[in-house]
Formats: structure tokens, sequence, C-alpha cells
């Protein structure tokens, strides 16, 4: 009889072959204590392991083949920067020192405080961060116990059209895995936002995340069927079952085709409404991905990374450069600039006024809140930003707005520091828009107000949703209740578009809802124009809105907006969508 696991689908593709179990998960380590004449030695030690983990990724990143794109080289850089970084170079030294300990006990409290910080932030995005480190970390840590256990050392013939099973993968395993032909994989641990699920995204490697004790029940060399977008593993399964997915493979590379092809398509409705798709970046890096789907523009790029895994703030000339270097990649396209969303909760090794413990991280001193109470943290970044609008199309997008003073504060900012500029000689655009995003209910409903003092607004359904809903983003507890479809959900985001539209300015949504091909018709049909999402989804959803018509949808998400039966709701959205091939529903 067949047995399907379910875990958390993150890379869409069916994929059929033998499973091969990968053994390299959490490594135990225990504490031993050291004879004082032993402990420079155990230094030496750990700075050996250090380098040999260096070497090792510089070598894995030399056998990436030359066609292989800039990104992905990208998130081994990442490791290999993380490598020298004090913070996991130098601190271990010290509790060695310290506390007479061995080098991987050193390590492992070194991680423990480190993962700490990373599980307190409320950022789902920057908190999976802590895979990267712990993905170095466990380097660090073979090394040191001497385990050569790293895919593509050995049997390579024997993973060629395998689906591997994994307690986790580092980007570079990855990266290594695909070039041995892997076809699919699996991992026990890890999330949606984990750099190892973006880039199974981007190799386009059917892949499931957060499949709990998957190696314990599938066998090595079992034959499997991988479903990327159900999130489901099936094994023995029979010949019947073999047929259906054998044949929704083949569907699949078709639907793939097309896609392809939309690329260098325009995103029009099929009564001739152009709506404009852009990408929502966080490295300068990810633009290439953008740039690939031939996106219009982006619509959020969000600069809290320039300020993490770092000792120091980043000042206004790093700011610019490294701003600029994103404008020009864009080569004219607008680039969206979003404000620091750090809050008392995401700390930055620089340190800032945030840096305190709070009950409460989500409703705290984060975003806009943060900034101005600390002039110092924000005045570069304005400037940097406006200087950099001296080169192209520049908008600058305020996070977590939430009442008049705060904005008119910015706008305020924002004016002295254009005199500034003007004084000591800068140029930048005088008239380079300010927008605000618009992600707490206070600031939905107050939309008319926020319209008529910025030039553009932007849907943040991520924190919208949360905030409305009164359920923690990244909470797996109350996952279940995190709705799109709320009908209070659903009345926010309405006014703020229709307050946009009063107001003659342009409405944006750039929170995860824009990127999931479910909701474009709904979004289209309540009168959305502009989206913005990751560049993966792009395509997606312009293969929606090129089979839509406004028109035919007004009547129907008239419908939906009108009544509050969740069945009802559900219903309807299925009429909307009756035509697509959409992804199951997460
Ligand atoms: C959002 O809240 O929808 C959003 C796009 O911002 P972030 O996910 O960075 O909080
Ligand atoms: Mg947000």
């Amino acid at each position: 009889m067949s047995m399907a696991l379910s875990g958390i689908g993150v890379s869409r593709g069916i994929a059929i072959g033998k499973a091969h179990i990968l053994q390299h998960g959490n490594i135990d380590v225990t504490e031993s204590e050291l004879p004082a004449n032993l402990v420079e030695q155990e230094v030496n030690r750990f700075r050996q392991a250090v380098h040999t983990a260096r070497q090792q990724l510089q070598s894995i990143r030399e056998r990436i083949p030359e066609d292989t794109r800039e990104d992905i080289a990208a998130f081994i850089d990442t490791h290999l920067l993380m490598l020298d970084d004090n913070t996991l170079a130098a601190a271990p030294i010290d509790l060695i020192r310290a506390r007479h300990c061995n080098a991987e006990w050193a390590l492992k409290l070194r991680r423990d405080a480190i993962v700490e910080v990373f599980d307190k932030m409320n950022d789902a995005y920057l908190r999976t961060r802590r895979d990267d480190i712990d993905h170095v970390i466990n380097r660090i840590q073979r090394v040191l116990l001497n385990d050569a256990a790293e895919p593509g050392r050995a049997d390579t013939d024997h993973l060629h059209g395998a689906i591997v099973l994994a307690g986790d993968l580092t980007p570079a395993d990855t990266v290594l895995l695909q070039h041995e032909g892997i076809v699919a994989f699996v991992t026990e641990y890890g999330g949606p936002l984990s750099h190892t699920a973006i880039l199974a995204r981007s190799l386009r490697i059917p892949a499931i995340v957060g499949m709990h004790n998957v190696t314990r029940y599938v066998h090595d060399g079992e034959q499997v069927i991988l479903d990327g977008q159900a999130g489901i593993l099936i094994a023995s399964a029979d010949e019947n079952l073999l047929k259906h997915y054998r044949n929704r493979q083949y569907d699949e590379k078709q639907w793939r085709i097309e896609l392809d092809k939309l690329k260098h398509v325009p995103a029009v409705t099929i009564d001739n409404k152009p709506i404009q798709l852009m990408c929502n970046v966080e490295l300068p890096v990810d633009i290439e991905a953008a740039n690939r789907e031939a996106t219009e523009g982006v619509g959020l790029y969000r600069t809290e990374f320039l300020f993490m895994n770092r000792s120091d703030t980043p000042d206004e000339e790093e700011q610019y450069k490294c701003y600029l270097d994103v404008l020009n990649r864009l080569q004219g396209r607008p680039l969206t600039i979003r404000t620091l969303d750090l809050g008392a909760d995401k700390e930055v090794d620089g340190g800032h006024p945030g840096d305190r413990l709070c009950t409460n991280p989500a409703l705290g001193l984060r975003a806009i809140r943060l900034c101005l109470r600390d002039k110092d943290l924000f005045r570069p970044q304005l400037r940097a930003i406006l200087r950099t609008s001296a080169h192209g199309p520049v908008r600058m997008m305020i996070p977590m707005l939430s009442n008049s003073q705060e904005l008119l504060q910015v706008i305020s900012l924002v004016n002295e520091i254009k005199q500034e500029l003007r004084q000591e000689g800068h140029g930048f655009n005088p008239d380079m828009p300010v927008g605000g995003m618009i992600e707490v209910p206070a600031a939905a409903l107050s939309a008319t107000f926020f319209a008529r003092h910025l030039d553009f607004m932007s849907i943040g359904t991520n924190d919208l949703i949360q905030y409305t809903l009164a359920i923690d983003r990244i909470d797996d507890e109350v996952n279940y209740l995190y709705d799109p479809l709320h009908p209070a959900v659903l009345r926010l985001i309405q006014m703020v578009i229709m307050a946009g539209e009063s107001a003659g300015i342009p409405v944006t949504m750039c929170g995860e809802m824009a990127g999931d091909p479910r909701y474009t018709r709904l979004l289209l049909g309540m009168g959305l124009t502009e989206f913005s999402m990751h560049p993966a989804s792009l395509q997606e959803v312009k293969q929606v809105v090129k089979s839509s018509s406004l028109q035919e949808l007004a009547p129907l998400v008239r419908r939906l907006l009108e009544t509050q039966e969740p069945e009802e709701i559900s219903s309807l959205l299925d009429t909307i969508n009756a035509d697509i091939d959409l992804p199951a529903q997460g």
C-alpha cells in the first residue's frame, strides 16, 4: 500500500526517483575540560578548522560551472563572509581561553548565543537567516570532528536521478547536489523562506521542507514520488499512481515551457488593462533574478540586509554606493527603497536604542518608530536614498506608518535633508516620490489621510494580516489563522485601493499575497493594478493577469466582498479562478 508524507512544498514540480538518505543532521558535541598547557593548541585546532571550512567552500564555489548564475554563487559567498566574521571566527577562541574547553564546545556555546538572538527576531525572512549560521557552524564542527559527510564527496553516480532526503541542506550542498544530478529534495527542517528553499525555486529543483522524520519512514533506495507543489512525498506507489504522476510530470513540463515564453510579453488583461508587475529584493544580487524575469522595476527593496551580520552600522557613503549599485543593475527601471524595518527585536551588532528586551516586539519600537527615535540611524539612510535619486527613478517607502504625526515628521525630515544636501552641493531629485507602507490596520482605516500626504501607498499584507487578525506571522501554532481572505483583511485592502484611487495616487501590494496567483484575480477585481513579489512568482501571476477580464471579474468580486461567510468566499474564489492552474492550497 502506498504511503504519503506531507511537508511544506517550497518549489513546484513532480519528481520520480530513488530516495537517497543523506546523514549529516545535527551534530552532538560534549564539553571537555582542557589542562592549561593544551589551551593554545586547541585554539590552533579551531583556527585550522575554520581555515579548512573556508577552503572547502572556496572549492565548492570553484566547482560551480561558469554558466551558473551569479546569485547562486552569492549564497556561498554569504557563508564565506560569515567565516570571516569575528562573531563566528574569533569569539569561540575567547571562550576556549576563558573556559579551558574544547573547540567544539566553544563553537556550540557561540552558536546557542547567536541563535537566541535570531529566534527573537520578528521578521520571518531575517529569522530564517539563522539557518545560514547553523550551516556554517555545522561545517566547522564537521571539520573538527573529522566528519567527511558532505554531499558530492563520493558515490556521485549513485546520486544521479535521486531524490535526496536530508535533515537539512545548506545552499552549498544544494548547488553540489544539483550538479550531481539529483532531481528533487526533501528536508526535515527549514522553512519556506530559507536560502535553501529560495535556491531550490531559482534552480527549479522540486523541493519540500519541514517534513519531520522523513528519513525514518522512507528507506534508502526506495522509489518515491515527490510533488513539490502540494508538499507530498509518496512511497510504495502502485503502477496506477505512478502513471498518474508521470502524466502530471509531463503536464508540469509543458506548463513551465509556456510560462517561460511569457517573460517578454507585457502583463495586460483580456480587456486591455496594463498591470504593473514588479519584484521584491533583499540583496543587490537579487536584482539578477528580477532582471531574468524581465521585471518592470523593484516595488520593495528591503534595506535591512545591509545592516545585518556585521559589527558596525553602514555609513551614508556605503549605503549610497549599495543603493546606486542596485539602481544601476535595474537599467532605468524604478527602484522603491524601503527605509529600515529594524526593530527592538532585530538586533544589529552595531547597536541602536532598540537593543532592549521587549515583551511584544511586533508592537514595539520597530521600523519607522525606531528610525524617528534614532536620527543618527535614519538621517544617513535618508541622505543616501536622496543622493541615489539623482541617478534614476528612485522612490522612497516608509514601513509601518500608524499615525499622521509619524508621516508628517518624516516629510519634514526629508525636506530638511534636501536643504542640507542642496547647501552641500549634492545632487538629488527634488520630486523623489515618498510613499508609505500600509501594514497596520490604523493606517488602512486612515488611508484617505495618508493618501493626501503620500505620493504612493504599498499594502504590506504580511504585517497587515498579522495585525488585523492578531496572529504572530511566524508562530506555527497560530499559522492556521493566517487568512488573507478574512473579510476584515479584504475590507481594509479595499479601503486602501479606493483611497488611492480618489486621491489619484498609485497603490501597490508588496506582501506575499501579491505573488500568490490564487489571489491575483480577486485583487485585480478589487482594482489593484500594481503588484510586487518574489521574482519566482512573476510569470505565474502574469499568466493569470493575461487570462483575466476585469469586466467579467467585477460582479463576482463585488459579491465576494459583500459576504462575511467563509464558505461563500471560498466558493466564489473557486468560481473566479475556475479556469486557471493554481498551486495547491498551502
Ligand atoms: C509586509 O509586511 O507585507 C511586507 C512586505 O514587509 P515585510 O514582510 O518585510 O515585513
Ligand atoms: Mg512588513
